[in-house]
């Protein structure tokens, strides 16, 4: 008869007793959900006026259709709208990037959690299709988290998911790279590899940074048929309040 691990045991028993307590997946603290009632008031929705971007358009008012950024005025996004519940800044940068870049899936129960109160902004959606990851990072990530987040939202917003778009080329890490440096990276990036003619689609991403992705995946969703595209992503990066003014001047 093999000894009985007691450590292991004891272990096991304690755990089911306090098992209705979690450390706090952000500050440690511990807490009946995998992130604390703290740290989820730390979350910061992004809230209007916002530009078809989602960039805070400071000073314009809540009218119909929202004004654009420079950017936007400049170069007018192929896709007709785009929300993000939530500014990507802490807390939630340190979820996502421990999510993204660590592989920490416990991370995406978190998330889910966050989820579950997010309404799908536009009923007339016919698909929701995620932004891919070339396969070269998913082999290396070992997960697309685009696709991952998409698959729980599908689920969330009853809509079929579309695997209707696949990365071509393996572009360099889009992080800290100018916006030019962005859009010449992202240039064919996409193709597009299911019929989507007359289809209304919800593009998901995790993060929006400066939208060049979300611009090149709906262009190539356009140029496919596709009706009309909205970009969903969970979070949006902010630039500084000076940028933020260079960019609405
Ligand atoms: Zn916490
Ligand atoms: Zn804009």
């Amino acid at each position: 008869m093999p000894a009985v691990n007691w450590k292991a045991a004891t272990k096991v028993y304690c755990g089911s007793f306090f098992n209705q307590f979690y450390p706090c997946l952000l500050c440690g603290k511990k807490s009946r959900t995998l992130l604390c009632p703290h740290c989820m008031v730390l979350l910061t929705p992004l809230q209007g006026p916002l530009c078809r971007c989602s960039l805070p358009m400071p000073g314009a008012d809540n009218s119909q259709p929202p004004p654009l950024c420079g950017r936007c005025v400049r170069r007018p996004p192929p896709f007709a709208a785009s929300h993000s519940p939530l500014i990507y800044s802490h807390p939630l940068d340190r979820l996502i990037q421990r999510y993204k870049h660590h592989g920490d899936l416990v991370c995406e129960n978190a998330l889910e959690q966050l989820l579950a109160g997010m309404p799908l902004p536009w009923p007339d959606t016919d698909v929701l299709c995620a932004v891919p990851a070339h396969w070269r990072r998913r082999w290396w990530r070992g997960f697309d988290q685009s696709q991952r987040l998409a698959t729980r939202l599908s689920l969330l917003w009853q809509r079929p998911l579309l695997p209707a778009l696949l990365r071509q080329h393996a572009t360099a890490s889009q992080q800290g790279l100018k916006r030019t440096q962005r859009e010449r990276n992202l240039r064919r990036a996409f193709q597009c590899v299911t019929p989507v003619t007359g289809l209304t689609i919800t593009l998901i991403d995790d993060v929006m940074t400066t939208g060049s992705s979300a611009r090149a995946a709906s262009r190539t969703l356009i140029d496919a048929g596709a009706h009309q595209v909205h970009v969903w992503t969970l979070a949006r990066t902010l630039p500084h309040k000076h940028t933020l003014d260079a960019h609405n001047g």
